[in-house]
């Protein structure tokens, strides 16, 4: 009954988020992200929240997060309520890890990185499978675990809105994940769902390379019985050296107040929608008002794309 009660939405309104992490400037990347999430929250009258996903201090460089926040809101976006910190939420994570804990759901696990990889049979895509060895108790050598998710043998499927079926078999290609690492940070994994879950998002809009997050994450929506939210997989812009467009591959596709017009029509344009070229040099808050008018989830297209930036 619990159960039933939670997994009814509670109300019809789209709730939906951006959640880039603080480690560089704004990308062209990234903006499609925040576009793309934006626009489907905000063109059915849904709420769009913010979150930054600070949860690994090394990889965080000091004033991105203002940066990026100055210059969203100067690109004419706006979030509904106080922007959401996951440096502030450690406790919440551990208050989720104790109760899947208390459901015999996690183990601890102490196997080193070289342990599992000499015993899992087939390296996946993601790494090495997990092979299960701290099941029935850590047995590695030593002293510091981490926390690892049970997964049982079972396909994960659904409907992404963008990209249709999608399924994995989270026992075969990924195995137990963690949730805890052994330097004491809480994993992405964790940390997303229970973000997502507090804040009743009920639209997940990002780039296709969380693709094969995905599964995982709806199988902890499922340990801690909550219905998981609608997602939306956006192609991703790769550079003509055919790499991802992001901060890691250099200055080409920085987002900045100069060329935030063009780069809002560049993001449009990107993501199938036909803005007029008139618009090419209007106000980022016109650009955005064309998107929430005309705003088509149907021609988004499906295939990671290059893009050329003179
Ligand atoms: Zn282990």
């Amino acid at each position: 009954m619990d159960n039933l009660l939670k997994s009814l939405k509670p109300t019809n309104r789209v709730v939906g988020r951006f959640a880039p992490s603080p480690t560089g400037p704004l990308h062209f990347g990234t903006l499609l992200a925040a576009l793309g999430s934006y626009l489907l929250a905000k063109c059915s009258g849904g709420h769009w929240f913010l979150r930054i996903e600070d949860l690994d201090p090394p990889r965080v460089i000091p004033g991105s997060a203002d940066a990026m926040l100055i210059l969203l809101g100067q690109l004419g976006f706006e979030w509904d309520g106080e922007v959401a910190y996951q440096s502030n939420r450690y406790e919440r994570y551990q208050q989720i890890l104790e109760q899947l804990r208390s459901h015999g759901q996690v183990f601890d696990c102490s196997c080193t990185r070289r342990e599992i990889l000499a015993s899992a049979p087939h390296p996946g895509e993601e790494g090495p499978i997990y092979p299960g060895t701290c099941r029935g108790g850590a047995r590695g050598s030593r002293p510091e675990c981490a926390v690892r998710l049970r997964v049982p043998d079972k396909t994960i499927q659904y409907c992404d809105r963008i990209l249709g079926e999608q399924q994995q078999n989270l026992g075969k290609e990924i195995g137990d994940f963690v949730l805890h690492r052994v330097d004491g940070l809480f994993a992405y994994q964790l940390a997303v769902v229970v973000d997502d879950i507090d804040a009743g998002i009920t639209q997940v809009v990002r780039g296709a390379d969380l693709l094969s997050s995905t599964p995982r994450q709806i199988y902890l929506y499922q340990c801690l019985g909550v219905v998981s939210p609608d997602y939306f997989h956006l192609p991703l812009a790769f550079g003509y050296n055919g790499k991802k467009l992001s901060k890691r591959n250099g200055d080409i596709g920085l987002v900045t107040v100069e060329n935030g017009s063009n780069m809002l029509w560049r993001a449009l344009e990107f993501l199938g929608q036909s803005p007029p070229e008139e618009l090419f040099n209007a106000t980022p808050s016109k650009l955005l008002c064309w998107g929430l008018e005309n705003f088509q989830v149907a021609t988004i297209p499906t295939k990671n794309r290059q893009v050329k930036f003179k």
